[in-house]
């Protein structure tokens, strides 16, 4: 199956729960940028809705993801991930420029532990706690034998907590792998692939394409839902 733009999660595009997000988004979506409008509300998820492959990011960027509406989508961390998941056949380009630009995801769909934009990318944990419902949600949808990447730690967290599980038992690091949901759910930690991490080398290519290649050996890109496989 292809991806698709399907409706995002009911509520989510108008969700104010977090006043101190909800400011701040309005902010910048009144200061925008040349080039058009800013999106400026909650990015909700991207791709194949039936995918086995979930990355979960940590939240909008301000001139990229809160400004397309697509998670990773200009935003420099999005460089690197994009095209790591062209070469690992999990879409049909190396980029993601906007929300119209014919991008499609194999099996793999894109999301953020938080879906505003934080001042300072930095979200407060009661933010965290109050988009937590959202993901919790995305994480109901997964197929058993799905595999999750949590970029980064806010990331790893977040898939815990919607899961209902002791952060403790699951410590983060970038490489580790984690039963969860009886054995049905695997998550996969890597570092984030920000500009800082990228550049400072705390995360090369190749370390992201080991995470992938040790991905791919669980998820195949293509194979996605019964009907395709039937065709
Ligand atoms: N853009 C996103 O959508 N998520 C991130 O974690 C970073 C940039």
């Amino acid at each position: 199956m292809r991806s698709s733009s399907v409706a995002p999660p009911p509520g989510l595009v108008d969700c104010r729960r977090c006043p101190r997000l909800v400011d701040h988004r309005e902010v910048i979506a009144c200061r925008g940028r040349s080039g058009g409008p800013y999106w400026s509300r909650p990015v909700p998820w991207f791709g194949d809705p039936a995918a086995r492959l979930l990355i979960v990011g940590l939240a909008p960027g301000m001139h990229g993801a809160n400004a397309t509406g697509r998670p990773f989508t200009g935003d420099y961390a999005g460089i690197l991930l994009y095209r790591t998941l062209f070469e690992f056949g999990y879409s049909n380009r190396t980029e993601s420029t906007a929300r119209d630009d014919g991008l499609e995801l194999y099996n793999c769909r894109i999301t953020n532990a938080v879906k505003c934009l934080p001042p300072q990318n930095k979200p407060r944990p009661d933010e965290i706690r109050q988009c937590n419902r959202y993901l919790r949600n995305e994480l109901a949808g997964l197929h058993d034998g799905s595999v999750i990447i949590g970029l980064g730690k806010i990331a790893h967290d977040a898939v815990l907590r919607a899961l209902g599980l002791r952060l403790a038992s699951y410590p983060f690091g970038h490489g580790h792998s984690h039963r969860l949901a009886d054995g049905k759910l695997l998550l996969v930690d890597s570092y984030h692939c920000s500009r800082y991490n990228t550049q400072t080398r705390r995360l090369t290519g190749e370390m992201f394409t080991d995470i992938f290649r040790y991905v791919r050996e669980r998820v195949e890109p293509r194979l996605t839902t019964a009907s395709e496989a039937s065709r």
